[in-house]
């Protein structure tokens, strides 16, 4: 039996396919609400100010239990994991999580991602613990820009330091999530992929969406992909490439030149509900079967109460075969705008 971390391991006995018989394949996994960034579209300064209250470390699921939670999705089919936050390298001992879900039976791909602030400094432990690669929150070159989008709290040097940390490190492919806002920072997108064309990483123009309930989205503010895409193919032919597997969210181009990859990813004008497979944790052990969810099932209540391995998975398999969401393709701009619907906030379940 091979010791290589990143070695794929046993698949799954069974799969667990929603009301759409979609399959249950990606959990991500929030290990924490609070981030070091203040960015107006997810954490607002105003509301998340310095005296907020975030989860309370008792609040927050421990490493046994987040593993224990992981287990039982992987034996329903998960194979890909995704640690997010809050920002998850303000948890200082992530390596022995990591460690631990590289253990688990059915799981060949652990990624995180981050905004690259503390990259540099844990590249390198990530890697040795079994973390396959990084994806990097990066919504701008322009200090000014990137300032306003990370709510005037971010050093995009720090982050630059940290992406070439992680590429040395081997956490590739090593992607970049642009959120592109209108008169924000759409202007300087063919900067930020000038910088990256021929680094091998995957640049990836995410439409700005109506995520929880702090950032007063208006369909106005949204900048089409396809907007984007003839921008960017008058600069640079580009050529459509397939999927890399179902439920892919980005789709992909390559540069003609071969100078590499991006990504769009439409939830706005190209929703891809049809094939979404991912389930999201809280950081305090709520699972919500979508990113717009308004509500989830506490599972930490029922890890707390004694629930065995195979009670933990029958919740989880319950859970998944009653999920019907598609929210990206009912979505009613008007509706969305008005922000009556109470939705999950993003920082509390990673993007
Ligand atoms: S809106 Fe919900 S169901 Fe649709 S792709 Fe996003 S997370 Fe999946």
């Amino acid at each position: 039996m091979s010791t290589d971390p990143k070695e794929a391991r046993e698949p799954a006995t069974r799969v667990a396919r929603d009301a759409l018989q979609r399959p249950l394949h990606d959990l991500r996994i929030s290990v924490l609400d609070q981030c070091n960034f203040r960015c107006p579209y997810c954490m607002p300064e105003d509301e998340f100010h310095a005296d907020y209250e975030f989860l309370r470390r008792s609040q927050r699921l421990t490493y046994d239990e987040i593993l224990r939670i992981a287990r039982a999705a992987a034996s329903l089919g998960v194979s890909k994991l995704r640690l997010t936050g809050g920002e998850p390298l303000l948890d200082k001992n992530l390596p022995t999580l990591v460690e631990g879900l590289a253990k688990i039976p059915g799981v060949d791909d652990i990624a995180m991602t981050t905004n690259g602030m503390l990259l540099a400094a844990n590249a390198g432990r990530l890697a040795a613990a079994g973390l396959h690669r990084v994806t990097v929150s990066l919504d701008s070159l322009d200090e000014d820009v990137f300032r306003r989008m990370s709510g005037g709290r971010g050093d995009l040097n720090k982050v630059l330091e940290g992406i070439a940390a992680a590429t040395a490190a081997g956490l590739t492919p090593l992607k970049i999530n642009v959120v592109v806002q209108r008169g924000v920072n759409d202007r300087t997108v063919l900067d930020l992929l000038e910088h990256f064309r021929g680094t091998g990483h995957i640049v990836r123009l995410i439409e700005f969406m109506d995520v929880g309930n702090q950032n007063g989205w208006r369909l106005d503010q949204v900048v089409p992909s396809q907007q984007l895409l003839d921008k960017v193919q008058a600069r640079w032919p580009l050529r459509r490439l397939d999927q890399n597997y179902p439920g892919e969210v980005a789709r992909r181009y390559a540069y003609v030149d071969g100078e590499g990859e991006i990504g769009f990813i439409s939830s706005v004008t190209d929703p891809f509900c049809g094939d979404c497979s991912r389930a999201r944790l809280s950081a305090d052990g709520v699972l919500y079967t979508c990113l717009f969810a308004n509500r989830g099932t506490d599972l930490r209540e029922s890890l707390r109460v004694g629930a065995d391995d195979e009670e933990l998975t029958d919740v989880l398999s319950q859970i998944w075969l009653q999920r019907g969401d598609r929210y990206s393709e009912l979505r009613r701009p008007e509706v969305a705008e008005a922000h009556v619907l109470r939705k999950v906030e993003m920082y509390r379940i990673g993007g």
